[in-house]
């Protein structure tokens, strides 16, 4: 079966929603297809969807938000229009969550990485939060089409409310830094680059605004948005354990952490969401034994790399190879980082 045959950028993998459709629960059952039925038609919706162009956005320089809501629907977005720019909070936590932690994402590529919003040039972040799905519940899931973001209330249990994610909402939006940069494609190697890129600044972008070292940073992604009924840490992590494993609901993580375990079928559009593991756990080990701030040397190197050293059908070793080479230029070759990121490639059998 493939679930995730479109270039439609959703948190929740197809593998993850697949083990729930297979459960025994009929709610359980429910919410997979809440989490799986809206990416058909969004797909759909995407096909039609028009290329923006800044002038006639009247689109300026700095940060520009804006919260929508479907108040359940799940089409047509955006929907009504609920928080913009500079409005006072809302009563609405998800508007709120929505607008701040975009705010956040904005702020870490600005500070950062010196970059004016996803395409360097202030587009507007969008955001649509209670985004519902085709048989009238809450989406279970998170998704940037390419041109905004939009944001599910989950099952209750399950999953909460997607809003509630900083690194998640980093995952999405960075889905369109890559867009506008390497632009790698959505399938095999590359697809799961795109998904680790994705994974590695969601996570940095958490790191920075809590002010956590490589150290104390925990790796996890998507803690937030795991409701009371889970009992699993996160729906990934960037460190060499399973995320979970043996879980009544969700089975076990079946990311790879060496290359030799990665997936070669054809199912998640050759593996993009479970091979991201490999280039994930790269990140990891090279910040780790970097030290210090993560985003400050090795989330720099993986940033130029993104912007300026990859093709769209890179693989994993030329991604390695990049990232050794960016490494040199800014630290020095054989300095210590340059080292540290060789060694984490090797590490994962990529080099
Ligand atoms: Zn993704």
């Amino acid at each position: 079966m493939h679930l995730c045959h479109h270039a439609l950028c959703c948190f929740v993998p197809p593998y993850m929603a697949e083990t729930l459709q297979d459960s025994d629960d009929p709610a359980v059952r429910q919410i997979a297809l809440a989490s799986l039925g809206n990416e058909y038609r969004t797909a759909r919706r995407l096909l039609s969807a028009q290329p923006l162009s800044a002038s006639l956005l009247g689109q300026v320089a700095g940060k520009e938000r804006y919260v929508f809501d479907m108040r359940g629907a799940s089409d047509p977005l955006p929907g009504n229009l609920l928080r913009r720019e500079g409005d006072r909070p809302v009563d609405d936590e998800a508007a709120n969550e929505a607008y701040d932690y975009s705010g956040d994402v904005y702020d870490f590529y600005k500070d950062v990485f010196d970059r004016d919003s996803l395409d360097d040039a202030g587009l507007p972040l969008r955001s649509s939060i209670h985004v519902g799905d085709t048989f009238g519940s809450s989406m279970s899931n998170a998704f940037f089409n390419g041109k905004q973001m939009a944001y599910g209330d989950g099952d209750g249990t399950l999953f909460t409310r997607f809003t509630r994610s900083l690194d998640v909402v980093g995952h999405e939006l960075t889905h369109g830094v890559v867009s506008f940069t390497s632009d790698l494609d959505y399938f095999g190697e590359s697809g799961a680059l795109n998904e680790s890129f994705a994974d590695v600044m969601g996570s940095l972008i958490s790191q920075w605004k809590y002010n956590q070292t490589a150290a104390q940073a925990d790796w996890y992604i998507g803690k937030d948005i795991l409701g009371p009924g889970a009992s699993i840490r996160g729906v990934r992590t960037l460190t060499g354990q399973k995320a979970y494993a043996n879980d009544p609901n969700f089975g076990t993580d079946p990311q790879p952490k060496h290359y030799r375990d990665r997936y070669t079928g054809t199912r998640d559009r050759g593996g993009v969401h479970i091979n991201s593991g490999i280039p994930n756990h790269a990140f990891y080990l090279a910040a780790i034994a970097i030290g210090g701030y993560a985003w400050e040397k090795a989330g720099k190197i993986w940033y130029i790399t993104l912007k300026s050293a990859l093709s769209r059908s890179a693989t994993f070793e030329e991604a390695a190879t990049a990232t050794i080479a960016i490494a040199a230029q800014l630290y020095g070759n054989e300095s210590e980082e340059q080292t540290a990121v060789r060694s984490a490639w090797e590490q994962v059998g990529v080099v």
